[in-house]
């Protein structure tokens, strides 16, 4: 079985969801999330693993987690470090989440392109394209269905509308979807659209604060007033 499902995802023809949940049940997710790791390496779906001076930046975290953040793409540091939103802009994310009650470790953390897109000869970092996102998205349902989040929370414009295309216009307004509550018909998850940390470091405390009280709200619901870790 194991052998059959390493085969599929190196050929990004995903099982049926039948075939991953006995999968689960006999490896278990850690193990199936490091064949995944495996078949990500091996990815040239797109030349942007190529380009990196590392390895591709993996999703981290709790495996069973039931909360799920969703960024867009490895930045600088990620790529360096290898390790979703470790840059200014995680050390923002891990303040929200610390006064929101959570911590990194209570969550499944990463990006919907397990790259990073660049500009200016490696410089500078970019929005991925349509080609790219469609060429990793691929990867990333394959972490949902694994890890079996209840809530994925969105950040920023990129994530919201990969997961919500089939309900919003490519134009959208982030700020009408953010603490909007989504359900989508290939997944059990609800989608929380929120705001990217990089946006709310050059907008200011309203924005910030307004992102806690979504983390907070949400940590009670799908966690209950206990301590994260301990569910
Ligand atoms: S960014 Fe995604 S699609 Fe592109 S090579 Fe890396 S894993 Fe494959």
């Amino acid at each position: 079985m194991q052998r059959q499902i390493l085969r599929e995802l190196n050929d990004l023809k995903f099982p049926d969801i039948e075939v991953i949940v006995l999968s689960i049940k006999r490896f278990g997710i850690l193990k199936m999330l490091e064949t995944l790791k495996k078949s990500i390496i091996k990815c040239d779906k797109c030349s942007l693993c190529g380009e990196l001076p590392l390895g591709p930046v993996f999703g981290i975290g709790k495996e069973k987690s039931r909360i799920m953040l969703l960024g867009e793409a490895a930045g600088k540091d990620e790529a360096i470090l290898e390790e979703p939103f470790v840059g200014q802009c995680g050390q923002l994310l891990d303040k929200m989440l610390f006064s929101a009650g959570l911590k990194r470790r209570d969550l499944y953390i990463t990006n919907v392109i397990k790259a990073r897109p660049t500009k200016n000869d490696g410089r500078a970092n970019r929005p991925p394209s349509d080609v790219e996102i469609a060429a990793c998205k691929g990867w990333l349902w394959k972490e949902i269905q694994l890890v079996q989040p209840k809530c994925i929370i969105t950040l920023g414009k990129v994530p919201t509308y990969t997961l919500l295309r089939s309900q919003l216009k490519k134009s959208f307004k982030l700020g009408d979807s953010v603490g909007v509550e989504y359900v989508v018909d290939y997944c059990d998850s609800r989608i929380f659209p929120s705001w990217h940390p990089s946006y709310l470091m050059l907008h200011g405390k309203k924005e910030v604060d307004s992102t806690v009280n979504l983390f907070k709200e949400l940590k009670e619901r799908f966690y209950g007033p206990r301590k994260a870790k301990n569910s």
